[in-house]
């Protein structure tokens, strides 16, 4: 059985205040049925796996490098790990286009994060563009090829599908279209790591998850979580999306 996850990005917000929200998120849910994970700006990150220390909602980073060393304004896996965390969003979308991330440097980041205990929650998905000329399945499938190590484990790999245009603008696939594309990504992972490891890994969706809509999504064949960004920032959004998939585990 997988376990499910509630995964936050905060992205580039927040300040030492925000901890608030993390605090009440703590609180709120002390013995929860699922895992979770917020994954705060670098800047907040040992603060925030302090104040979640005894706690089973654990924390991440949103990248790292492949190294360490000379590489300013880099952080490496090792220093994720010294700052309290236990996982990495690796190849977001937002690191895809803004930094032009390739494939190949994301599975080298996966591997370094592997070789220091982290679990990898590696993003992947298609733009508007792609989807409407039905290529979705072949980014896909091109993005699973080149941006997983071969070192994957049910433990340290956590895999997102997040459409570009579904992330942050209130569009959402329909349950079918998302449906597809988690059943489509197991049935590549089975081929490529055998059954033991391809059913294991944790499918998450991502992008324009609310409390409106976790219920219905997560619902959906092989999701087995969310990735969530903007409504993650605040408590009073995240804890009922956390709700959802408690019931639905
Ligand atoms: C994300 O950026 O990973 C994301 C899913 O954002 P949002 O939930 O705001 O669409």
């Amino acid at each position: 059985m997988r376990r499910k996850l509630a995964a936050g990005n905060w992205k580039m917000n927040g300040t030492s205040a925000t901890l608030t929200e993390l605090s009440g998120l703590i609180s709120a849910h002390d013995t929860p049925d699922v895992d979770i994970l917020i994954c705060p700006p670098a800047t907040l990150l040992a603060q925030a796996s302090a104040l979640a220390k005894s706690h089973p909602l654990t924390t991440g980073g949103q990248d790292c490098h492949t190294a360490a060393g000379a590489h300013t304004g880099d952080i490496s896996a090792a220093m994720l790990v010294d700052a309290g965390a236990t996982a990495v969003i690796l190849g977001h979308s937002e690191r895809r286009v803004d930094h032009e991330e390739s494939n190949d440097l994301i599975r080298e980041k996966a591997r370094a994060a592997h070789a220091v205990g982290l679990t990898t929650v590696i993003c992947m998905g298609e733009s508007l563009a792609q989807r409407e000329a039905a290529n979705t399945l072949d980014i896909i499938a091109a993005q699973l090829a080149m941006s997983l190590p071969d070192d994957c484990t049910g433990e340290n790999l956590v895999l997102a599908y997040e459409p570009i245009w579904a992330i942050g603008t209130g569009l959402v696939p329909t349950l079918d279209q998302i449906g597809e594309v988690h059943d489509f990504i197991r049935a590549r992972l089975e081929r490529r790591f055998g059954p033991g490891v391809g059913r294991s890994v944790r499918l998450l969706y991502g992008g324009s998850v609310k409390p409106d809509n976790a219920a219905e999504i997560f619902a959906v064949s092989n999701v087995d979580g969310a990735l969530v960004g903007g409504a993650s920032l605040k408590q009073s959004d995240f804890s009922p999306i956390i709700t959802a998939l408690e019931k639905s585990a």
